[in-house]
Protein backbone atom coordinates (compact mmCIF):
# COMPACT_ATOMS: atom_id res chain seq x y z
CA UNK A 1 0.00 0.00 0.00
CA UNK A 2 0.99 3.64 -0.95
CA UNK A 3 2.77 6.03 2.36
CA UNK A 4 1.79 9.03 0.95
CA UNK A 5 -0.70 10.23 -1.39
CA UNK A 6 -1.44 13.71 -3.42
CA UNK A 7 -4.67 14.90 -3.50
CA UNK A 8 -5.13 16.71 -6.91
CA UNK A 9 -8.03 18.28 -6.26
CA UNK A 10 -10.32 20.76 -3.41
CA UNK A 11 -13.21 20.73 -1.46
CA UNK A 12 -15.53 18.16 -0.44
CA UNK A 13 -13.75 15.86 -2.60
CA UNK A 14 -10.86 16.62 -1.10
CA UNK A 15 -11.51 15.92 2.03
CA UNK A 16 -13.41 12.76 1.01
CA UNK A 17 -10.33 11.52 -0.31
CA UNK A 18 -8.22 12.41 2.75
CA UNK A 19 -10.60 10.42 4.98
CA UNK A 20 -10.13 7.66 2.94
CA UNK A 21 -6.28 7.63 2.96
CA UNK A 22 -6.94 8.37 6.74
CA UNK A 23 -8.75 5.01 7.38
CA UNK A 24 -6.19 3.40 5.07
CA UNK A 25 -3.53 5.24 7.19
CA UNK A 26 -2.04 7.08 4.26
CA UNK A 27 -0.44 9.99 4.72
CA UNK A 28 -1.91 12.75 2.67
CA UNK A 29 -0.47 15.83 0.46
CA UNK A 30 -3.29 18.90 0.22
CA UNK A 31 -2.75 20.99 -2.94
CA UNK A 32 -4.54 24.59 -3.21
CA UNK A 33 -4.62 27.50 -4.47
CA UNK A 34 -4.65 30.91 -2.90
CA UNK A 35 -8.49 31.26 -2.53
CA UNK A 36 -8.26 27.96 -0.03
CA UNK A 37 -5.35 28.37 1.97
CA UNK A 38 -7.58 28.30 4.75
CA UNK A 39 -9.83 25.58 4.24
CA UNK A 40 -9.94 23.33 7.09
CA UNK A 41 -9.02 20.15 4.65
CA UNK A 42 -5.98 21.99 3.53
CA UNK A 43 -4.83 22.36 7.75
CA UNK A 44 -6.12 18.55 8.49
CA UNK A 45 -3.37 16.96 5.66
CA UNK A 46 -0.05 16.21 7.09
CA UNK A 47 0.97 18.53 4.40
CA UNK A 48 0.14 20.99 1.91
CA UNK A 49 1.68 22.90 -1.29
CA UNK A 50 0.80 25.98 -2.09
CA UNK A 51 0.00 25.47 -6.38
CA UNK A 52 -0.32 28.83 -7.38
CA UNK A 53 -3.87 31.60 -7.64
CA UNK A 54 -7.11 31.47 -7.76
CA UNK A 55 -8.10 30.56 -10.98
CA UNK A 56 -8.26 27.15 -11.86
CA UNK A 57 -5.97 27.27 -14.90
CA UNK A 58 -2.97 28.45 -12.77
CA UNK A 59 -3.65 26.19 -9.98
CA UNK A 60 -5.85 22.89 -10.25
CA UNK A 61 -5.50 22.59 -14.12
CA UNK A 62 -1.21 23.62 -13.99
CA UNK A 63 0.33 20.29 -14.66
CA UNK A 64 3.78 20.63 -13.75
CA UNK A 65 2.81 22.69 -10.63
CA UNK A 66 0.67 19.63 -9.34
CA UNK A 67 3.72 17.32 -10.61
CA UNK A 68 6.17 19.41 -8.75
CA UNK A 69 4.10 19.04 -5.84
CA UNK A 70 4.63 15.67 -5.82
CA UNK A 71 7.71 15.76 -6.21
CA UNK A 72 8.60 17.92 -3.50
CA UNK A 73 6.92 16.37 -0.80
CA UNK A 74 7.43 12.51 -2.41
CA UNK A 75 3.83 11.23 -2.87
CA UNK A 76 3.45 7.69 -4.68
CA UNK A 77 0.29 8.52 -6.13
CA UNK A 78 -1.82 11.02 -7.51
CA UNK A 79 -5.61 10.75 -6.46
CA UNK A 80 -7.02 13.14 -9.23
CA UNK A 81 -10.88 13.42 -7.73
CA UNK A 82 -13.80 14.63 -10.45
CA UNK A 83 -13.38 17.23 -12.41
CA UNK A 84 -10.32 19.48 -12.82
CA UNK A 85 -7.64 16.90 -14.19
CA UNK A 86 -9.60 14.25 -13.59
CA UNK A 87 -10.53 13.11 -17.13
CA UNK A 88 -7.12 14.73 -18.95
CA UNK A 89 -5.40 11.56 -20.19
CA UNK A 90 -1.98 13.87 -20.80
CA UNK A 91 -1.75 14.42 -17.06
CA UNK A 92 -2.20 10.79 -16.36
CA UNK A 93 0.36 10.48 -18.92
CA UNK A 94 2.80 12.80 -17.07
CA UNK A 95 2.18 11.62 -13.97
CA UNK A 96 3.16 7.74 -14.48
CA UNK A 97 6.08 9.17 -16.78
CA UNK A 98 7.15 11.09 -13.79
CA UNK A 99 7.34 8.43 -11.36
CA UNK A 100 3.87 8.71 -9.45
CA UNK A 101 0.87 5.90 -9.99
CA UNK A 102 -2.21 7.62 -11.52
CA UNK A 103 -5.41 6.58 -9.39
CA UNK A 104 -7.34 6.35 -12.14
CA UNK A 105 -7.19 4.04 -15.51
CA UNK A 106 -4.71 3.89 -17.65
CA UNK A 107 -4.36 7.12 -20.36
CA UNK A 108 -4.95 4.98 -23.26
CA UNK A 109 -8.42 4.41 -21.60
CA UNK A 110 -9.46 7.62 -20.48
CA UNK A 111 -8.37 9.25 -24.08
CA UNK A 112 -10.23 6.11 -25.91
CA UNK A 113 -13.17 7.02 -23.51
CA UNK A 114 -12.97 10.81 -23.82
CA UNK A 115 -13.60 10.71 -27.69
CA UNK A 116 -17.26 10.02 -27.87
CA UNK A 117 -17.08 8.28 -31.26
CA UNK A 118 -14.64 5.85 -30.34
CA UNK A 119 -16.08 5.37 -26.83
CA UNK A 120 -19.70 4.69 -28.43
CA UNK A 121 -17.85 2.30 -31.33
CA UNK A 122 -15.88 0.79 -28.75
CA UNK A 123 -19.06 -0.06 -26.38
CA UNK A 124 -20.87 -1.48 -29.49
CA UNK A 125 -18.35 -4.03 -29.70
CA UNK A 126 -18.21 -4.50 -25.96
CA UNK A 127 -22.39 -5.81 -26.19
CA UNK A 128 -23.03 -2.38 -24.46
CA UNK A 129 -26.65 -1.08 -26.02
CA UNK A 130 -26.16 2.49 -27.25
CA UNK A 131 -28.47 5.05 -28.49
CA UNK A 132 -29.11 4.76 -32.70
CA UNK A 133 -27.02 6.96 -34.66
CA UNK A 134 -24.17 7.23 -37.24
CA UNK A 135 -21.52 4.43 -37.25
CA UNK A 136 -18.69 7.13 -36.48
CA UNK A 137 -17.99 10.62 -36.80
CA UNK A 138 -20.23 12.74 -39.77
CA UNK A 139 -18.33 12.77 -42.87
CA UNK A 140 -18.70 16.11 -45.36
CA UNK A 141 -21.24 14.61 -47.94
CA UNK A 142 -24.88 16.62 -47.00
CA UNK A 143 -26.45 13.51 -49.27
CA UNK A 144 -25.39 10.77 -47.01
CA UNK A 145 -25.80 13.03 -43.57
CA UNK A 146 -29.27 13.16 -45.18
CA UNK A 147 -29.55 9.55 -45.23
CA UNK A 148 -28.51 8.70 -42.28
CA UNK A 149 -30.57 11.26 -40.56
CA UNK A 150 -34.09 9.53 -42.19
CA UNK A 151 -33.06 6.17 -41.53
CA UNK A 152 -32.32 7.27 -37.61
CA UNK A 153 -35.67 8.71 -37.54
CA UNK A 154 -36.19 12.36 -36.17
CA UNK A 155 -35.86 14.39 -34.14
CA UNK A 156 -32.25 13.51 -33.87
CA UNK A 157 -29.26 14.82 -32.04
CA UNK A 158 -26.16 16.46 -33.22
CA UNK A 159 -23.05 16.11 -30.50
CA UNK A 160 -19.32 16.88 -30.66
CA UNK A 161 -17.06 13.62 -30.23
CA UNK A 162 -14.98 15.61 -27.77
CA UNK A 163 -17.76 17.44 -25.96
CA UNK A 164 -18.45 17.45 -22.33
CA UNK A 165 -20.26 19.21 -19.50
CA UNK A 166 -23.74 19.51 -21.57
CA UNK A 167 -22.38 21.48 -24.58
CA UNK A 168 -21.89 21.01 -28.05
CA UNK A 169 -25.13 19.15 -28.84
CA UNK A 170 -28.15 20.26 -31.07
CA UNK A 171 -31.58 18.81 -31.52
CA UNK A 172 -32.62 18.87 -35.07
CA UNK A 173 -36.46 18.44 -35.51
CA UNK A 174 -36.56 18.53 -39.18
CA UNK A 175 -34.97 17.54 -42.27
CA UNK A 176 -34.83 21.22 -43.20
CA UNK A 177 -32.55 22.17 -40.73
CA UNK A 178 -30.38 19.18 -40.16
CA UNK A 179 -27.69 20.53 -42.84
CA UNK A 180 -27.52 24.11 -41.09
CA UNK A 181 -28.03 22.58 -37.49
CA UNK A 182 -24.15 19.99 -38.30
CA UNK A 183 -22.45 22.87 -39.72
CA UNK A 184 -23.13 25.22 -37.04
CA UNK A 185 -22.01 22.38 -34.15
CA UNK A 186 -19.09 21.52 -36.09
CA UNK A 187 -17.84 24.71 -36.11
CA UNK A 188 -18.98 25.30 -32.07
CA UNK A 189 -17.05 22.09 -31.83
CA UNK A 190 -14.18 23.70 -33.21
CA UNK A 191 -13.62 26.44 -31.19
CA UNK A 192 -15.10 25.03 -27.70
CA UNK A 193 -12.57 21.60 -27.63
CA UNK A 194 -10.57 22.24 -30.73
CA UNK A 195 -12.01 19.25 -32.72
CA UNK A 196 -14.66 19.49 -35.45
CA UNK A 197 -15.80 16.19 -35.08
CA UNK A 198 -19.83 15.35 -34.81
CA UNK A 199 -21.76 12.72 -34.71
CA UNK A 200 -25.71 12.16 -35.00
CA UNK A 201 -28.59 9.68 -32.83
CA UNK A 202 -31.31 9.43 -32.21
CA UNK A 203 -32.70 12.01 -29.71
CA UNK A 204 -34.71 10.20 -26.97
CA UNK A 205 -37.96 12.28 -25.69
CA UNK A 206 -38.55 11.56 -22.39
CA UNK A 207 -35.60 9.10 -20.85
CA UNK A 208 -34.34 8.91 -17.69
CA UNK A 209 -30.75 8.92 -16.65
CA UNK A 210 -29.78 5.75 -14.87
CA UNK A 211 -25.80 4.87 -14.84
CA UNK A 212 -23.97 2.02 -13.72
CA UNK A 213 -20.95 2.26 -11.40
CA UNK A 214 -18.02 -0.21 -12.16
CA UNK A 215 -14.78 -1.45 -10.14
CA UNK A 216 -11.79 -3.18 -11.80
CA UNK A 217 -8.81 -4.52 -10.54
CA UNK A 218 -5.64 -4.86 -12.58
CA UNK A 219 -5.88 -8.42 -12.57
CA UNK A 220 -9.17 -8.69 -14.81
CA UNK A 221 -11.99 -8.65 -12.13
CA UNK A 222 -14.51 -6.90 -12.30
CA UNK A 223 -17.88 -6.06 -10.65
CA UNK A 224 -20.60 -3.69 -10.86
CA UNK A 225 -21.96 -1.46 -8.25
CA UNK A 226 -25.95 -1.25 -9.39
CA UNK A 227 -27.51 1.63 -10.60
CA UNK A 228 -27.58 5.33 -9.48
CA UNK A 229 -31.02 7.36 -10.95
CA UNK A 230 -29.83 10.85 -11.86
CA UNK A 231 -32.91 12.10 -13.80
CA UNK A 232 -33.25 15.29 -11.76
CA UNK A 233 -31.09 17.86 -13.78
CA UNK A 234 -30.96 21.03 -14.31
CA UNK A 235 -28.90 22.05 -17.16
CA UNK A 236 -27.49 19.05 -17.68
CA UNK A 237 -26.39 19.32 -14.29
CA UNK A 238 -27.53 17.05 -11.95
CA UNK A 239 -29.50 17.89 -8.77
CA UNK A 240 -30.57 14.97 -7.08
CA UNK A 241 -29.65 11.12 -7.73
CA UNK A 242 -30.84 7.74 -6.11
CA UNK A 243 -30.14 4.58 -5.75
CA UNK A 244 -31.62 2.26 -6.53
CA UNK A 245 -33.40 3.37 -9.40
CA UNK A 246 -37.36 3.52 -8.67
CA UNK A 247 -38.95 0.65 -10.11
CA UNK A 248 -36.35 -0.52 -12.49
CA UNK A 249 -36.68 -4.53 -12.63
CA UNK A 250 -34.14 -6.15 -10.79
CA UNK A 251 -33.63 -8.22 -13.65
CA UNK A 252 -32.68 -5.43 -15.99
CA UNK A 253 -30.55 -3.85 -13.82
CA UNK A 254 -28.62 -7.43 -13.26
CA UNK A 255 -28.60 -7.24 -17.09
CA UNK A 256 -26.50 -4.32 -18.01
CA UNK A 257 -24.45 -4.36 -15.33
CA UNK A 258 -23.10 -7.72 -16.22
CA UNK A 259 -22.34 -6.12 -19.48
CA UNK A 260 -20.69 -3.14 -18.38
CA UNK A 261 -18.82 -5.65 -15.94
CA UNK A 262 -18.04 -7.39 -19.23
CA UNK A 263 -17.12 -4.14 -21.15
CA UNK A 264 -14.61 -3.38 -18.60
CA UNK A 265 -13.14 -7.16 -19.09
CA UNK A 266 -12.59 -5.90 -22.68
CA UNK A 267 -10.93 -3.00 -22.80
CA UNK A 268 -8.83 -3.61 -19.82
CA UNK A 269 -10.51 -1.41 -17.32
CA UNK A 270 -8.54 -0.07 -14.15
CA UNK A 271 -10.46 1.62 -11.50
CA UNK A 272 -13.58 2.73 -10.84
CA UNK A 273 -15.71 3.90 -13.72
CA UNK A 274 -18.95 4.92 -14.43
CA UNK A 275 -21.77 4.25 -17.64
CA UNK A 276 -24.11 6.39 -18.38
CA UNK A 277 -27.34 5.65 -19.59
CA UNK A 278 -30.83 7.40 -20.95
CA UNK A 279 -33.01 4.32 -19.97
CA UNK A 280 -36.52 4.68 -21.99
CA UNK A 281 -39.18 1.87 -22.94
CA UNK A 282 -37.27 -0.57 -20.18
CA UNK A 283 -34.50 -0.25 -22.85
CA UNK A 284 -30.55 0.95 -21.99
CA UNK A 285 -28.83 3.26 -24.33
CA UNK A 286 -25.14 3.89 -23.62
CA UNK A 287 -24.05 7.64 -23.56
CA UNK A 288 -21.04 8.22 -22.43
CA UNK A 289 -18.22 6.64 -19.77
CA UNK A 290 -16.87 8.74 -17.48
CA UNK A 291 -13.70 7.23 -15.87
CA UNK A 292 -13.34 8.90 -12.25
CA UNK A 293 -14.80 9.11 -8.96
CA UNK A 294 -18.42 10.62 -9.27
CA UNK A 295 -20.07 13.43 -7.58
CA UNK A 296 -22.73 10.77 -6.73
CA UNK A 297 -20.66 7.76 -5.60
CA UNK A 298 -21.95 8.41 -1.96
CA UNK A 299 -25.61 6.55 -2.92
CA UNK A 300 -23.60 3.36 -4.07
CA UNK A 301 -21.85 3.31 -1.18
CA UNK A 302 -24.75 3.13 1.16
CA UNK A 303 -26.47 0.62 -0.20
CA UNK A 304 -23.14 -1.97 -1.27
CA UNK A 305 -21.60 -0.63 2.33
CA UNK A 306 -18.66 -0.85 -0.37
CA UNK A 307 -15.93 2.55 0.06
CA UNK A 308 -15.48 3.71 -3.15
CA UNK A 309 -12.88 6.00 -3.41
CA UNK A 310 -10.47 3.09 -1.01
CA UNK A 311 -11.00 0.42 -3.74
CA UNK A 312 -9.93 3.62 -6.23
CA UNK A 313 -6.81 3.43 -3.94
CA UNK A 314 -6.58 -0.17 -3.49
CA UNK A 315 -6.79 -0.84 -7.37
CA UNK A 316 -3.93 1.72 -8.52
CA UNK A 317 -1.60 0.16 -5.11
CA UNK A 318 -2.24 -3.43 -7.25
CA UNK A 319 -4.71 -5.35 -4.77
CA UNK A 320 -7.33 -7.51 -6.04
CA UNK A 321 -10.85 -7.24 -5.32
CA UNK A 322 -11.99 -8.75 -2.58
CA UNK A 323 -15.10 -10.19 -3.31
CA UNK A 324 -16.85 -11.33 -6.31
CA UNK A 325 -20.02 -10.11 -8.03
CA UNK A 326 -21.97 -12.77 -5.89
CA UNK A 327 -20.93 -11.27 -2.64
CA UNK A 328 -22.06 -8.01 -3.40
CA UNK A 329 -25.24 -7.19 -1.89
CA UNK A 330 -27.52 -4.76 -2.44
CA UNK A 331 -29.46 -3.12 0.80
CA UNK A 332 -31.63 -0.21 1.06
CA UNK A 333 -32.03 3.05 -0.43
CA UNK A 334 -30.00 6.07 -0.47
CA UNK A 335 -30.72 9.87 -1.49
CA UNK A 336 -28.09 12.48 -2.17
CA UNK A 337 -28.57 16.32 -2.48
CA UNK A 338 -26.18 18.44 -3.97
CA UNK A 339 -26.11 21.75 -1.71
CA UNK A 340 -24.98 24.47 -4.02
CA UNK A 341 -24.16 27.74 -3.04
CA UNK A 342 -26.77 29.43 -5.46
CA UNK A 343 -29.91 31.34 -5.23
CA UNK A 344 -32.80 28.35 -5.32
CA UNK A 345 -35.17 30.23 -7.30
CA UNK A 346 -32.56 32.36 -9.67
CA UNK A 347 -29.65 29.66 -9.41
CA UNK A 348 -27.29 32.42 -9.74
CA UNK A 349 -23.96 31.19 -7.84
CA UNK A 350 -23.76 33.17 -3.92
CA UNK A 351 -20.28 32.94 -2.87
CA UNK A 352 -19.71 34.43 0.21
CA UNK A 353 -19.01 33.93 4.41
CA UNK A 354 -21.02 31.14 5.57
CA UNK A 355 -22.25 32.99 9.26
CA UNK A 356 -24.40 29.95 10.42
CA UNK A 357 -23.28 26.17 9.90
CA UNK A 358 -25.22 23.59 11.56
CA UNK A 359 -25.27 20.21 10.00
CA UNK A 360 -27.91 17.68 10.49
CA UNK A 361 -28.01 14.23 12.08
CA UNK A 362 -29.53 10.41 12.95
CA UNK A 363 -30.10 7.50 11.94
CA UNK A 364 -28.97 7.01 8.06
CA UNK A 365 -28.07 10.98 7.45
CA UNK A 366 -24.96 11.35 5.61
CA UNK A 367 -22.96 15.08 5.46
CA UNK A 368 -19.77 15.01 3.13
CA UNK A 369 -18.75 18.78 3.02
CA UNK A 370 -15.78 20.38 3.72
CA UNK A 371 -17.40 23.86 4.87
CA UNK A 372 -17.95 25.24 8.28
CA UNK A 373 -19.00 28.33 10.24
CA UNK A 374 -17.15 31.29 8.72
CA UNK A 375 -15.53 29.51 5.94
CA UNK A 376 -15.34 31.80 2.94
CA UNK A 377 -17.11 30.04 -0.45
CA UNK A 378 -14.62 31.42 -2.87
CA UNK A 379 -16.05 32.96 -5.74
CA UNK A 380 -13.60 30.99 -8.72
CA UNK A 381 -15.16 27.20 -8.29
CA UNK A 382 -18.12 25.43 -8.53
CA UNK A 383 -20.96 26.45 -6.70
CA UNK A 384 -21.80 23.19 -4.90
CA UNK A 385 -20.71 23.02 -1.01
CA UNK A 386 -21.98 19.73 0.09
CA UNK A 387 -23.56 16.73 0.10
CA UNK A 388 -26.35 15.66 2.08
CA UNK A 389 -27.30 11.91 1.65
CA UNK A 390 -29.58 9.63 3.49
CA UNK A 391 -30.09 5.95 3.36
CA UNK A 392 -33.24 4.40 4.53
CA UNK A 393 -34.43 0.81 4.84
CA UNK A 394 -37.00 2.03 1.92
CA UNK A 395 -37.16 4.94 -0.46
CA UNK A 396 -40.06 6.28 1.47
CA UNK A 397 -37.80 5.94 4.61
CA UNK A 398 -34.92 7.58 2.86
CA UNK A 399 -37.04 10.29 1.75
CA UNK A 400 -38.41 10.79 5.44
CA UNK A 401 -34.97 11.22 7.00
CA UNK A 402 -33.71 13.41 4.30
CA UNK A 403 -37.15 15.83 4.90
CA UNK A 404 -36.38 16.04 8.34
CA UNK A 405 -32.16 16.64 7.47
CA UNK A 406 -33.07 19.04 5.21
CA UNK A 407 -35.20 21.14 7.74
CA UNK A 408 -32.22 20.85 10.29
CA UNK A 409 -29.59 22.25 8.27
CA UNK A 410 -28.43 25.54 8.65
CA UNK A 411 -26.15 27.88 6.06
CA UNK A 412 -26.32 30.94 6.60
CA UNK A 413 -24.83 34.19 5.23
CA UNK A 414 -24.73 32.84 1.90
CA UNK A 415 -27.82 31.39 -0.33
CA UNK A 416 -28.40 28.02 -0.95
CA UNK A 417 -30.24 25.45 -2.70
CA UNK A 418 -31.77 23.98 0.36
CA UNK A 419 -35.50 25.29 -0.51
CA UNK A 420 -35.39 23.82 -3.89
CA UNK A 421 -34.66 20.34 -2.39
CA UNK A 422 -37.57 20.65 0.33
CA UNK A 423 -39.79 21.38 -2.37
CA UNK A 424 -38.63 18.08 -4.65
CA UNK A 425 -38.48 16.34 -1.06
CA UNK A 426 -42.16 16.63 -1.38
CA UNK A 427 -43.25 16.69 -4.73
CA UNK A 428 -46.01 14.11 -5.52
CA UNK A 429 -44.15 12.88 -8.80
CA UNK A 430 -40.24 12.34 -7.04
CA UNK A 431 -42.34 10.68 -4.34
CA UNK A 432 -43.87 8.11 -6.50
CA UNK A 433 -40.66 7.59 -8.28
CA UNK A 434 -39.34 7.34 -12.30
CA UNK A 435 -39.57 11.26 -13.23
CA UNK A 436 -37.55 11.87 -16.28
CA UNK A 437 -34.57 13.90 -17.29
CA UNK A 438 -36.87 17.10 -18.21
CA UNK A 439 -38.96 16.75 -15.23
CA UNK A 440 -36.96 19.69 -13.20
CA UNK A 441 -37.03 22.10 -15.92
CA UNK A 442 -40.68 21.69 -16.59
CA UNK A 443 -41.31 22.20 -13.14
CA UNK A 444 -39.28 25.22 -12.79
CA UNK A 445 -41.00 26.74 -15.87
CA UNK A 446 -44.11 26.18 -14.54
P1 LIG B 1 -21.82 15.53 -21.59
O1 LIG B 1 -20.53 14.78 -21.71
O2 LIG B 1 -21.72 16.92 -22.14
O3 LIG B 1 -22.44 15.44 -20.23
P2 LIG B 1 -23.69 13.47 -22.56
O4 LIG B 1 -23.48 12.71 -23.81
O5 LIG B 1 -23.44 12.75 -21.27
O6 LIG B 1 -22.82 14.82 -22.63
O7 LIG B 1 -25.14 14.05 -22.54
C1 LIG B 1 -25.56 14.97 -21.53
C2 LIG B 1 -27.07 15.06 -21.46
O8 LIG B 1 -27.62 15.45 -22.74
C3 LIG B 1 -27.78 13.75 -21.15
O9 LIG B 1 -27.83 13.47 -19.74
C4 LIG B 1 -29.15 14.03 -21.73
O10 LIG B 1 -29.88 14.89 -20.84
C5 LIG B 1 -28.86 14.80 -23.00
N1 LIG B 1 -28.69 13.88 -24.16
C6 LIG B 1 -27.53 13.43 -24.68
N2 LIG B 1 -27.76 12.59 -25.73
C7 LIG B 1 -29.09 12.50 -25.86
C8 LIG B 1 -29.99 11.77 -26.75
N3 LIG B 1 -29.52 10.98 -27.72
N4 LIG B 1 -31.31 11.94 -26.58
C9 LIG B 1 -31.80 12.76 -25.60
N5 LIG B 1 -31.06 13.47 -24.75
C10 LIG B 1 -29.71 13.34 -24.87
Amino acid sequence: MFEKILIANRGEIALRIQRACRELGIRTVAIHSTADAEAKYVKLADESVCIGPAPSAQSYLNIPAVISAAEVTDAEAIHPGYGFLSENADFAERVEQSGFVFIGPRPETIRLMGDKVSAKEMMRKSGVPCVPGSDGALGEEPVENLRIARSIGYPVIIKAAAGGGGRGMRIVHTEATLLGAISLTRAEANAAFGSNQVYMEKFLEHPRHIEIQVLADAHGNTVFLGERDCSMQRRHQKVIEEAPAPGLPVKLRDRIGERCATACRKIGYRGAGTFEFLYENNEFYFIEMNTRVQVEHPVSEMITGIDIVQEQIRIAAGEKLGYSQKQIQFRGHAIECRINAEDPYTFMPSPGRITQYHTPGGPGIRVDSHVYQNYLVPPNYDSMVGKLISYGNTREQAIARMRTALSEMVIEGIRTNIPLHQELMNDPNFVLGGTGIHYLEEKLKR
